[in-house]
């Protein structure tokens, strides 16, 4: 298993993780279960040099079809540190992705 780490200068933070499909965030140094995710806390415009505002995980929502607010992400606890992940078991699917 290969071991990837958070080596981005300057603000190089300690995570680690294994999962070939997650995603470190190189701005904000928020983690999360896949690219998918990752991209969902970047709603802006990505500029010319890669970086682009991020969203705080913790804060953030959605509206679902029916009006409901629910929240994005929420936040699991990992061998190698947290992690977000899709709040709501419908947007599984997107994270299944992945496999495919
Ligand atoms: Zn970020
Ligand atoms: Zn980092």
């Amino acid at each position: 298993m290969t071991i990837q780490d958070c080596s981005i200068r300057p603000r190089r933070c300690e995570r680690k993780w294994t999962g070939v499909n997650q995603a470190h965030c190189s701005s904000c140094h928020e983690h999360f279960s896949t690219v998918k995710n990752f991209d969902l806390h970047r709603p802006g415009k990505v500029r010319a040099d890669g970086t682009a505002a991020c969203g705080k995980p913790a804060t953030m929502t959605r509206t679902k079809r029916d009006g409901t607010v629910v929240p994005l992400f929420r936040e699991v606890e990992t061998v190698n540190g947290p992690m977000w992940v899709s709040y709501v078991e419908d947007t599984r699917d997107h994270d299944k992705e992945q496999d495919a």
